[in-house]
């Protein structure tokens, strides 16, 4: 469709027909008519491309709102033909005059937005509108889009913020007003400056802003400074942004606040390489220290000393006072060898109740070993800790490098060989590593192997050492101690065998037979007419923390037909302070089944009186240690005497544990001890043996 069809059908007015409409005043207004009637003619073929190229439509209606004219863009507009719309009618309301409105017209499926503008004319001497239509859509779009986009900016959580070329800010989102605590009103016109937080060195800034003015964007972190002066780390994006003749005109900013999660990795990595409790480097960490020392004296050809350190009778102390009290006394021992070592030195928490120190540059071994005295020493002191007094030692062992070994792990290893070495050498003390001590533990090891076939090999037996009531003088009980004849060695001593089955769970079926056993002797000695006696035995803390013992003794009990009053299980200090649930459970049940309890080696633990009152003891075990003393040392027979007034006033029976010398018997009797045990009476005895001894006994050898 051409422009001249239109033209012939719907026939714009010509330039003279517009002209003729004009009336002439004068003769000088005729010619001024008539000059401009010349130009209007001149100019028709520019109006008529004009309204036949221009991308608005234009369409002229009557006073019936009929199509009397439109141009080729108009019938593109209504997908139409301009034959087809002159003499229809334009259907779409005008709205106000000289104002542009917007409509919707569907043209093959697709809706496209026109905005219409209306304004009145002549149009043939007749009142007419003319309609001049814009295709809007394709703005519409744009419009919808950035919208949608500066709704996506406004709703990012990160911080964005756009700045003229000067760096003044024009626009910011909320988020960068909640980060930086500003307003978004309030950054409106502010530099961007007022986020500088005085951390960064001048040419941080002006290394940005080089980045920027060259046209590159610049990304890093930065540390800003918040309205209330606080600070906060973002990581940061800078985009320079160019017009449309590629000059810089704006900056785009875009800021994520990571201080929270710089936070979190820093707690991480102190996680990953110190204790928490005590805040000292932890055993990696300690390693690598100890490693990297080694380097050092390798190439300074010095010397490295490595430390183990291990609180004596932790467990007690945790068991007893309470896991609180327990890492409270950690933390102060930690400030203990803290205050001691030289800054040189790594002090580390390998875990448990065991710290670790490198020592570098060491002189000689003179020199670690007044190190190791004044840190045993420092634990002299006692501590108070959530109103405890804590008495507290520890055992040392030291390996050195290179005179030991080269390796870290082999030293750490031989500083913790050591370590048990002073700990086996009655504790508070420091063992330096030697040779001997790899040949010890190879020794245990193979004792272990050796108590496995033990069990099985019936080479283990009970012998039973009489206890004697004070009053009458008569054997009222008899404690089983276990025996080991070992088919090399001989004899092996409980003192040496029972810690190593403890460690390896052997105590287990140990403790089964055990029990077994003393049932089975005592039908035995009850059939030969032997008089009722009190059966007591040792029962390891590992046994009372297993969930079936009492259940075990119970019915080993009832199949041999005994009666729980004729048994007596014989418990460490340690084990009746501790409140752990099982521990508890198995104390409960065996109580209610009626048998009995004593407390062993009493006096050589952490008891508190009123632990001791919680729990259901019959008999308390004066230790054999302050018996000892009896005679000899004042303080121990103080001892013996309050632990004596301490049972009586609880009332328990008192059995004094090592009587050897009459005197030591002379001096229990007097103080009112009930029964005695001890060498002075009877060492223990095999069964055959010790039924003999009772029978026969008449009376302390006095
Ligand atoms: P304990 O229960 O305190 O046993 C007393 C220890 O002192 C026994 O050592 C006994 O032989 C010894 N003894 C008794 N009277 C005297 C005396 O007058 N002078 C001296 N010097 N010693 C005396 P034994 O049999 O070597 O047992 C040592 C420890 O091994 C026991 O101490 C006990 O803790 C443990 N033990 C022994 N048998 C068993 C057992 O069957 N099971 C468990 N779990 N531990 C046991
Ligand atoms: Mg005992
Ligand atoms: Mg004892």
């Amino acid at each position: 469709m051409t422009a001249s069809l239109h033209l012939t059908h719907t026939p714009a007015p010509s330039p003279r027909s517009i002209a003729t409409r004009m009336r002439a005043h004068d003769g000088a207004a005729a010619a001024k008519q008539a000059a401009l009637e010349e130009e209007l003619a001149a100019r028709y073929p520019l109006y008529k491309r004009v309204v036949e190229e221009t991308s608005d439509g234009l369409v002229v209606l009557d006073r019936n709102a009929v199509i009397t004219f439109c141009n080729p863009a108009a019938a593109v507009m209504f997908s139409s033909t301009c034959d087809d719309l002159v003499g229809r009618e334009f259907g779409f309301p005008l709205g106000t005059l000289n104002e542009p409105t917007q409509v919707e017209i569907f043209t093959g499926g697709k809706p496209s937005f026109v905005e219409m503008l209306a304004t009145a004319i002549s149009w043939h001497d007749q009142d007419a509108s003319l309609i001049v239509l814009r295709d809007v859509t394709a703005r519409r779009e744009a419009e919808t889009l950035i919208q949608m986009q500066s709704r996506a900016l406004e709703a990012s959580i990160n911080g964005i913020f756009i700045t003229d070329k000067s760096g003044i800010m024009l626009w910011s989102n909320q988020a960068l007003a909640e980060m930086s605590g500003y307003a978004v009103d309030e950054m409106t016109g502010q530099s961007i400056d007022i986020f500088k937080s005085g951390k960064h060195a001048e040419n941080f800034y002006a290394d940005i802003w080089l980045h920027l003015l060259a046209g590159d964007a610049w990304k890093g972190r930065i540390i800003n400074r918040r309205k209330d002066g606080s600070l906060y780390t973002a990581e940061q994006t800078v985009t320079p942004i160019l017009d449309a003749t590629g000059r810089l005109s704006h900056f785009v900013a875009i800021q994520e606040d990571i201080s929270e999660r710089l936070k979190t990795q820093g707690e991480l990595v102190r996680l990953a390489e110190f204790d928490t409790l005590t805040g000292l480097p932890n055993r990696h960490v300690f390693m690598e220290r100890l490693q990297a020392a080694i380097e050092r004296a390798q190439r300074a050809d010095a010397m490295v000393a490595v430390m183990m350190l291990d609180i004596d009778n932790f467990k007690t102390i945790n068991n007893t006072l309470g896991h609180s009290v327990g890492d409270a006394l950690l933390v102060a021992v930690s400030d203990k060898i803290g205050a001691i070592m030289r800054t040189t030195d790594t002090l580390a928490h390998l875990g448990g109740d065991e710290f670790g120190l490198v020592l570098e540059n060491v002189k000689d071994m003179a020199a670690a070993s007044r190190m190791m005295r004044k840190i045993l020493d420092s634990f002299h002191r006692s501590l108070t800790i959530d109103g405890h007094v804590v008495e507290v030692t520890a055992s040392i062992g030291i390996a050195a490098y290179p005179k030991d070994d080269t390796e870290a792990q082999a030293l750490m290893r031989q500083a913790e060989l050591a370590m048990y070495q002073a700990k086996a050498g009655g504790r508070d003390a420091f063992r330096y590593f030697d040779r001997e001590m790899d040949a010890d533990i190879r020794r245990r090891v193979k004792l272990e192997a050796d108590l496995r076939r033990a069990v099985e090999g019936n080479q283990l037996w009970l012998a039973y050492q009489p206890q004697m009531d004070l009053a009458s003088n008569r054997i009222v009980g008899a404690e089983a101690l276990i025996r080991w004849n070992h088919p090399e060695r001989g004899l092996v001593s409980p003192g040496e065998f029972i810690p190593i089955a403890e460690a390896s769970g052997l105590i287990l079926p140990i403790g089964d037979w055990i029990i077994e056993e003393i049932c089975r002797q005592y039908q035995i000695w009850q059939a030969v007419g032997l008089p009722a006696l009190r059966l007591g035995f040792n029962v390891s803390g590992v046994q009372f923390r297993q969930k079936n013992l009492a259940h075990h003794v119970t019915s080993t009990l009832n199949k041999a037909g005994l009666s729980a009053s004729d048994l007596d299980i014989e418990i460490t200090e340690t084990v009746a302070m501790e409140r752990s649930g099982r521990v508890q459970e198995n104390v409960d049940l065996l109580t209610a089944a009626g048998v009995s309890m004593s407390v062993d080696d009493f006096g050589t633990g952490y008891s508190s009186l009123s632990n001791l009152q919680a729990f259901p003891v019959c008999r308390l075990k004066v230790d054999a240690s302050f018996v000892r003393g009896i005679g000899q040392s004042r303080d121990d027979e103080k001892i013996v005497e309050a632990v004596i007034r301490l049972g009586q006033s609880l009332g328990l029976t008192l059995v004094a544990e090592g009587v050897e010398t009459p005197e030591q018997l002379q001096f229990l009797r007097d103080r009112g001890c009930d029964e005695i045990q001890g060498y002075f009476i009877s060492k223990p005895l095999p069964p055959e043996q010790f039924r003999a001894f009772t029978a026969g006994f008449t009376g302390p050898p006095l």
